[in-house]
């Protein structure tokens, strides 16, 4: 998700507070199913403040041995840029950057990540294993305006794209705004959605108005993934979140929605003061207020309005709505580790801490194959889907 740049970074207590701990049968499972977390901001903070993941790094939320104690098998890094870089030209170099840096993290470390480029190749990469780092990028921003584009990032190893973040921009208008630009997708959009499946992109949904969902999802019979989402059931008017009736449609397509641990995403109370934080932000940018003061505004915004203590429940009562409403086979998780400034749930701190969703699902009811659709079998199934269906010269 990303929280402006000055959000202040609230440390996580690396999964020492657990309420209990996961049973074995669960952390077996965890090992044993192959997780796909399908959103992991880690590369922009790794370059902004330079960790070395492939060791334990533990202010932050994504690391090489704390995946491989969670069972994560492919975690896709998000290649994000935020609104603001697109309008200030920035984008493109930011995102090559961290291409660059997750390229370089597989190998320097090839012994312990992997690029993954293809969901044939998972079973073969994660041998001895191995992390896998797919990327997906949030925000169709570095695309500029060229088409071609689009064909540049999938050479670069880009598997998704998040066509829009904070802002209506070139390609689509963002679930952030309060009015839309282009009443849904621009006609550069339809083009970007096209290409993107002749090329066998995935269409990332999350971030999007409503309207914009549903134009994509008229104009391709592809499906598409919402790769970081809450259900909107337990937000009401949080419009980043999905729809229940719009989660049945991006099923209907084929496609899979992504669930999120991110606290705001979870509860009501914290996405309305989410929302009301963010617009009251740009409506202080409008009014020409200065830096300093939006800072010393949200500092105190953010003080009365701490983060809510959730557990693992609240991620397992938004898996359970979202499976009961579109079906077990369109259901999986992106956590948004590295990207929601540590507002999680206390068992779900880290990428360490998968075994404690499979213990929340398994009190739940749900069976060792259902349990491993929702870890990963769904996305890859999609991903594969997508792949089969594109039409690469
Ligand atoms: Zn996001």
């Amino acid at each position: 998700m990303r929280r402006f740049a000055f959000a202040v970074l609230a440390l996580s207590i690396a999964g020492s507070l657990h309420a209990s701990e996961p049973t074995d049968v669960a952390k077996k499972l965890a090992q044993d199913a192959v997780i796909v977390d399908t959103h992991i901001d880690a590369p922009e903070l790794a370059l902004d403040e330079w960790h070395d993941l492939g060791k334990r790094t533990p202010e932050r939320e994504f690391d090489y041995p704390r995946a491989r104690e969670g069972g994560l098998d492919v975690a896709w890094m998000s290649i994000y840029t935020s609104h603001d870089a697109d309008e200030t030209g920035k984008a493109w170099t930011l995102a090559n950057n961290q291409i660059d840096f997750v390229t370089s993290l597989a190998t320097h470390h090839s012994d312990k990540f992997a690029l993954l480029l293809s969901p044939k190749d998972v079973d073969r990469q994660r041998e001895g294993g191995r992390v896998l780092l797919p990327m997906g990028m949030e925000n169709g921003g570095p695309i500029g305006d060229d088409i071609k584009n689009v064909e540049f990032f999938y050479n670069r190893g880009i598997r998704y794209i998040t066509l829009a973040h904070g802002g209506n921009n070139r390609i689509s208008d963002s679930s952030y705004q309060r009015k839309g630009k282009w009443g849904g997708l621009s006609p550069f959009g339809e083009q970007v959605v096209k290409e993107m499946n002749r090329l066998g992109i995935i269409v990332d949904v999350s971030h999007l108005s409503d309207e914009a969902v549903r134009d994509i999802l008229k104009l391709t019979d592809v499906p598409v993934i919402a790769s970081h989402s809450g259900m909107r059931h337990f937000t009401p008017n949080f419009m980043r979140n999905m729809d229940d009736s719009l989660a049945k449609e991006v099923a209907a397509h084929g496609g899979v929605i992504q669930i999120s641990f991110g606290t705001v995403f979870l509860d009501a109370d914290a996405a309305k003061a989410f929302d009301t934080r963010r617009w009251t932000l740009e409506d202080m940018k409008a009014a020409g207020k200065s830096q300093a003061e939006m800072e010393a505004w949200a500092d105190q915004w953010k003080k009365d309005h701490p983060a809510p203590v959730l557990h693992t429940d609240a991620v397992v009562d938004q898996i359970d709505h979202a499976v009961k409403l579109v079906g077990i086979d369109h259901v999986g998780i992106g956590s948004d580790f590295d990207g929601v400034s540590g507002e999680l749930p206390v068992e779900l701190k880290s990428v360490a801490d998968f075994p404690n969703l499979v213990d929340g699902l398994m009190k739940r009811g749900y069976k060792d194959a259902d349990i491993r659709k929702i870890l990963g079998g769904n996305m890859l199934r999609v991903w594969g889907e997508i792949e089969a269906k594109a039409q690469r010269k």
